[in-house]
């Protein structure tokens, strides 16, 4: 059904959205470098312009998304070394936000749906490899939610401003009070900052639902994984931001749930 009303979609996309379809593996790529360089701290520059392991200069053929990949089969046309999915992952995950944005939306709203997309792909990617929710992501998102509510919906920039200061001061309390009973960290402070973030792009209505919503994944997750045959104790963690991220972007996407 969905699959069905995809392709109608794509096969009458305009040229907007063609320029969308078309810039996702790319915009995916520049993600996979920022997941890999800014939680160690290196410069970001546009490409991955060595091999990580043995160094060669990677030329435009070794550069291009997914289809470079798929022409040296997975591995470093100078050292052989496999290149892992990495790259590729996260360049179809990109190409996946766009596709899910096109579905719902079209024009400048879908390009407006994936910046939101792609911004909490990576932060979502930064969490489960690192751990952390870095401030040059979510400070800058949180400006960004509210600058896109004066831009296109002022009447709401007031209730969005409320909404992010709501979501950070929530989930700090929260942490505060865990640390207080269990006396160990539940909660990353990063976890505030994007849920202020979360806040500054649904609004007051939708913020409790990112959060039940992100709970409700999390706690799935764990069953899966238990299912699965992972072992998880009482002090077992799992990453609460990529739950937070899609929670978020499912809550933008389809306006509230619950109302
Ligand atoms: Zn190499």
């Amino acid at each position: 059904m969905y699959g069905l009303e995809l392709l109608d979609r794509v096969a009458d996309t305009s040229g907007a959205e063609w320029s969308l379809l078309i810039a996702a593996p790319f915009v995916g790529s520049f993600l996979g470098v920022i997941v890999r360089r800014l939680p160690d701290g290196q410069p970001i520059a546009w490409a991955r312009s060595r091999c990580d392991w043995c160094g060669e200069p990677l030329r435009a053929r070794d550069l291009t998304p997914v289809i470079g990949w798929l022409a040296a089969k997975g591995r470093c046309r100078y050292c052989n070394h496999a290149l892992g999915w990495f790259y590729p992952g996260i360049e179809l995950a990109a190409v996946a936000v766009a596709l899910t944005a096109l579905l719902v939306d079209s024009g400048p709203s879908a390009w407006l749906d994936c910046l939101l997309g792609w911004w909490l792909l990576a932060l979502a990617w930064i969490d489960i490899r690192s751990w952390l929710l870095p401030d040059l992501l979510t400070l800058p998102l949180v400006l960004a939610g509210l600058a896109a509510a004066a831009v296109f919906d002022p009447g709401q920039l007031t209730d969005r401003s409320c909404a992010a200061a709501l979501g950070y001061l929530s989930l700090t309390a929260i942490a505060a009070l865990y640390r207080a009973l269990r006396h160990r960290e539940g909660l990353g402070r990063g976890d505030a900052k994007l849920l202020a973030a979360a806040g500054a792009w649904v609004g007051t209505t939708a913020l409790p639902q990112v959060v039940f919503f992100a709970a409700l994944s999390g706690l799935a997750t764990a069953g899966c994984l238990r299912l699965a045959g992972v072992r998880l104790r009482a002090q077992s963690a799992l990453p609460f931001g990529p739950f937070l991220a899609l929670a978020t972007w499912v809550l933008w996407l389809c306006g509230n749930i619950f109302v």
